[in-house]
């Protein structure tokens, strides 16, 4: 009889032949299954002389495979509400039967972190263990080494830890992958990272937008960021926004970025986490304002309109271009840190209210390697938590307190800059905004109370008496 298959793939799309390819090269044996079946032998035949089995049936599948059985499904995700039912549902449903007690499903998809819940919960009711796993960094990170966000029992964790530590992204000799943490804490953890690569990649463009304002052209714009990528603020999106800025179209020469329709489309991982921060009372203002920044920008033929009734500024931004890229160097650092601060944020008090035990400083660290926010500065981040693993924010670590305190003036500068000229920066502003809201002793929120006190008599405490006590006013009326 031949050997049976140490982990098995169902989902043959783009990441699921990746992670195929990336498992077999760490010496394992594989057996793949799609739906529709004629991909699998394409894709087996594309691949000769690797350890890979097709499979024409589930049942053919799950019989190929050594017990306990790992297997990985990943297929379209599109439930967006633990009530909602899709294709993982649909997989599941078929693989139950088929299984043992003590059989792994892995749920490697984008799903919806109470889908997970949910799963977690019922395959467990069947005696079925289940992983519920983010995996980033698209079709070479699965190819090379992904960032692996795996929820579930701890105890089936361990056994699948061999696999996801081998195929995971290294950074220093390190996988970029650690239990998170059970049930959904993966699949949450994953969700709030594709929030903050939304965070990421707005601020990045609303840099170039100063840029562009301000008369630099494409190529002088590849320089800042390939330069900016040799300095405290490499990452893999300044890398590849450098190199995108180089880019010539082949049929015309001129720039391919400046060719490209500005309407941004999204998948909607960006605004689960904005329904999850509201859910949770968590200000993510830069995330927020990234999302909105999405479906403005799709809204083209609106804005094309409105170009033409709406006034603004005439631009004129003159000066040293040495000078503003510094300057817009600042302000993006520092509001990159505001979109963490907030990110980490909201994954601290969803796991809090979770009892999830998360790791923030690891959960950092495992984002350095395979993944689109891959950083230098998430060291930072998880040093940061290593000193104190109970900051309240980010921003209170020691360095980056020093960081927006050096960056801040810059930051105001381009906020204002921007602001005069009628440049939109949304990222940019929400984050000094709510830098400025978070330092702030004494808000506005007194008359606000007074308001509420007004109209509604929702009562109020005072600075001159004891915390706890409430008051009310009998207001004028008012016709
Ligand atoms: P996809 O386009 O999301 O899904 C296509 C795969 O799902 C195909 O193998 C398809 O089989 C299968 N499928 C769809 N409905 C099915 C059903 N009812 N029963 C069984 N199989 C079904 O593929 P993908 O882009 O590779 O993504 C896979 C998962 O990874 C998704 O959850 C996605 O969100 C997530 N993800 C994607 C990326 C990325 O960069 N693409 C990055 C991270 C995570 P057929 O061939 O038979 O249609």
């Amino acid at each position: 009889m031949s050997k049976k298959s140490d982990f098995g793939l169902i989902g043959l799309a783009v990441m699921g032949q990746n992670l195929v390819l990336n498992v077999e090269s760490r010496g394992f044996q594989v057996s793949v299954y799609n739906r529709t079946t004629s991909v699998t032998d394409e894709f087996v035949a594309k691949h000769p002389g690797k350890a890979l089995v097709a499979a024409h049936t589930l049942e053919e599948f799950v019989q190929s495979l050594a017990t306990p059985r790992k297997i990985h499904i990943m297929v379209k995700s599109t439930a967006v509400k633990d009530t909602d039912r899709d294709a993982v549902d649909a997989v599941i449903e078929q693989l139950i039967p088929l299984l043992d007690q003590g059989d792994i499903v892995i749920d490697g998809g984008n799903s919806f972190y109470q889908t997970t819940e949910r799963r977690d919960t019922y395959l467990a009711e069947k005696g079925l263990r289940f992983i519920g796993a983010g995996v980033s960094g698209g079709e070479e990170g699965a190819r090379k080494g992904p960032s692996i966000m795996p929820g579930g029992p701890a105890s089936t964790w361990e056994v699948m830890k061999p696999i996801f530590e081998s195929i995971a992204a290294k950074v220093d000799g390190e996988p970029c992958v650690i239990h998170i943490g059970p049930g959904g804490a993966g699949h949450y953890v994953k969700m709030i990272h594709n929030g903050i690569e939304y965070g990421d990649m707005q601020l990045i463009c609303e840099a170039y937008n100063i840029f562009k304002a301000a008369g630099f052209t494409t190529d002088e714009m590849a320089k800042v960021f390939n330069d900016w990528n040799e300095g405290d603020m490499q990452s893999y999106l300044i890398q590849i926004t450098g190199k995108a800025l180089e880019q010539k179209d082949a049929e015309t020469g001129k720039s391919i970025v400046e060719l490209i329709v500005d309407k941004a489309g999204q998948k909607g991982t960006g605004q689960w986490t904005l329904l999850n921060a509201a859910e949770n009372a968590v200000v993510i203002s830069t995330i927020n304002a990234a999302v909105e920044a999405r479906i403005l920008s799709s809204k083209k033929k609106a804005r094309v309109a409105a170009s033409k009734e709406l006034t603004g500024p005439t631009v004129n931004i003159t000066g040293d271009k040495a000078e503003l890229v510094k300057k817009v160097h600042d302000a993006l650092y520092a509001s990159k840190v505001i979109s963490y601060a907030q990110g980490l944020d909201l994954i601290k008090t969803t796991g809090e209210s979770k009892k999830w035990n998360l790791d923030l400083g690891r959960i950092a660290a495992i984002w350095r390697g395979g993944c689109i926010i891959r950083a230098r500065f998430l060291n930072k981040i998880t040093e940061a938590y290593r000193e104190n693993a109970e900051l309240s924010n980010l921003m209170l670590a020691p360095f980056f307190k020093d960081l927006l305190s050096k960056t801040q003036q810059n930051w105001r500068e381009v906020v204002s800059l921007a602001t005069l000229n009628g440049i939109p920066v949304p990222a940019f502003s929400a984050s000094l905004g709510y830098y400025d809201s978070y330092r702030a002793e004494r808000l506005p929120a007194n008359l606000l109370q007074a308001q509420r006190d007004f109209f509604g008599a929702h009562t109020y405490e005072r600075t001159d008496k004891p915390e706890g006590q409430f008051f009310h006013t009998e207001w004028p009326e008012v016709i």
